[in-house]
């Protein structure tokens, strides 16, 4: 396959054209969700990029199998090789089971990711469902030489993986081994390991750490980075296309996971490295571990100090991808508020341009070039800002029909009207408004509504009528009305 695409590697340092390994498939690995918490505004950010560069990837013909794991096990707290585990942590806490964490705080993650239309991942696979294949991995390495047994836990040996590999650790992050060490604290446990630069494969579980498993070394728990080199490599093999993750993930844990998966052959696992900027709030990175965060359900209802107003969830995606995904965005209500009257304009032609009457020809506006640079923009490393500034141009355009001041013939409207929705729909993955409040949700409506309407014709037969008025006028600021008929009262929305 031909492809014009340009990708920033964070391996080299360099864009570079995207070359898949057996076009026209393409296997993409996105590092998941720690399911702990809510997810906030940031990670969404992350995912929301990588959902628009798995779109863009299929929208150009590729055959894309995604995989992002959702990790429910081995996330220490501080991302360290000591400590409890996050997800127990939490447990322990709110008096619930590990497991009833993973699974509240997984279906969070769903649900919020479809509000921003995310399209799901080709495979979601589990760190506590490869618990076996992590074992096997971390013998494998033992078996190469390049990790060794402390005290029922396993380390991988950064030593004596340079020796063999030409000093290959840091090859990502750029940190040599001298420095890492200089910024070591000392940490329990660190007299486990020959060299503080050593990190987890396997952890001896302390008599607290109830999160535990079986291995020829003691009963614990794999470390975090094992999970993500087992679960990409099982389901895309030993070299794959793309390897993503915010950028907060490229040391150690990416760092970690090439070095785990090169021990075994010394071939890279990953073309390329592809590593998403953060949202920031008050210049702050937003982070669970600080509390500087905002939550996407506190953005849809308003429910928080920092905002003037609610905001729709495509809203905030249009938000999000008016910034390239490589550079930093801070939040603010003021920049939210200017992205709702951007996205807005965008729909608004939207339906104009479906009005909209063909000439016998078109002038005023150089419709092929205006094609070309929307797949040129997002061809240069997937930049979107570029590509939203160049749909406007299209939308000049549109109003400018509308007002009689240029003109289009019937090929050229098609042709417009196919890519901009290509563009806005598929590649952004935007959705007009309506759409959104009932999506995959009429049925439910429907019941809630069955549920709130019964109940008010019980109070009218019991003749309590302030009650049966206030339901109306309840639905009524929500701009539902009723209409009472003989087979009950129908509701619509106006
Ligand atoms: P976690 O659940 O903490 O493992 O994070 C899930 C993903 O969200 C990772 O890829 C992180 O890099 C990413 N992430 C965390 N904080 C931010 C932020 N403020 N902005 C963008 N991405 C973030
Ligand atoms: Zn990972």
């Amino acid at each position: 396959m031909e492809s014009k695409l340009q990708v920033y590697n964070s391996l080299s340092g360099k864009k570079e054209i995207f070359k898949a390994i057996n076009a026209p498939h393409v296997g993409m690995y996105v590092c998941g969700p720690t399911v702990y918490s809510e997810v906030h505004l940031g990670n969404c950010r992350t995912f929301i990029s990588f959902d628009m560069i798995f779109r863009y990837l299929t929208y150009s013909g590729y055959k894309v199998r995604y995989v992002r794991n959702i990790t429910d096990a081995g996330h220490l707290e501080n991302d360290a090789d000591e400590g409890e585990d996050k997800i127990s942590k939490r447990a322990r806490l709110t008096e619930l089971e590990p497991m009833e964490i993973v699974q509240k705080y997984t279906l969070d993650f769903h649900n919020v990711l479809a509000l921003f239309n995310n399209r799901p991942p080709s495979i979601e696979p589990t760190a506590t469902g490869h618990i076996v294949e992590q074992i096997s991995l971390a013998e494998d390495i033992l078996n190469k030489g390049l990790a060794y047994e402390s005290n029922g836990s396993v380390y991988f040996d950064v030593d004596a993986y340079n020796k063999e590999y030409d000093g290959a650790y840091g090859e990502l992050s750029g940190r040599k081994v001298e420095d890492l060490l200089s910024n070591t604290r000392a940490l329990d446990g660190q007299s486990e390991k020959r060299n503080p630069a050593d990190f987890a494969l396997w952890k001896k579980a302390s008599p607290m750490h109830i999160m535990r498993w079986k291995s020829p070394w003691s009963d614990g728990f794999p470390g975090w980075h094992l999970e993500c080199s087992v679960m990409s490599s099982k389901y895309l093999g030993n070299h794959f296309d793309i390897h993503g993750g915010g950028m907060d993930l490229k040391f150690p844990h990416h760092e970690c996971e090439i070095a785990q998966n090169k021990a075994l052959d010394g071939k890279k696992p990953v073309n390329y490295w592809l590593h998403t900027n953060m949202l920031t709030l008050n210049g702050q990175r937003m982070s669970k571990s600080t509390g500087n965060t905002l939550l996407p359900g506190e953005l849809f209802t308003g429910d928080n100090d920092k905002l003037s107003k609610a905001f729709s969830p495509m809203v905030v995606r249009f938000f999000m991808l008016q910034a390239h995904y490589r550079s930093s965005l801070d939040f603010s209500s003021n920049a939210l508020e200017a992205a709702e009257k951007g996205f807005n304009k965008l729909m608004d032609a939207l339906a104009v341009l479906n009005e909209l009457e063909a000439s016998e020809d078109s002038n005023g506006f150089e419709l092929n070039t205006w094609v070309e640079k929307l797949h040129a923009s997002m061809d240069d490393d997937f930049n979107t800002p570029v590509l939203i500034a160049n749909m406007f141009d299209g939308v000049k355009y549109i109003n400018s029909i509308k007002h009689g001041d240029a003109t289009i013939s019937s090929s050229d409207l098609e042709l417009l009207k196919s890519t901009l929705s290509a563009f806005i729909f598929e590649v952004l993955g935007l959705k007009p408004e309506e759409e959104i409040s009932t999506s995959g949700n009429d049925e439910l409506v429907n019941d809630l509504m069955q549920i709130i309407l019964d109940s008010r014709m019980r109070a009218r037969q019991s003749k309590d009528f302030a009650s049966a008025d206030r339901i109306r006028d309840l639905l009524a600021d929500l701009n539902i009305t009723l209409k009472d008929g003989k087979m009950g009262a129908e509701w619509e929305v106006k």
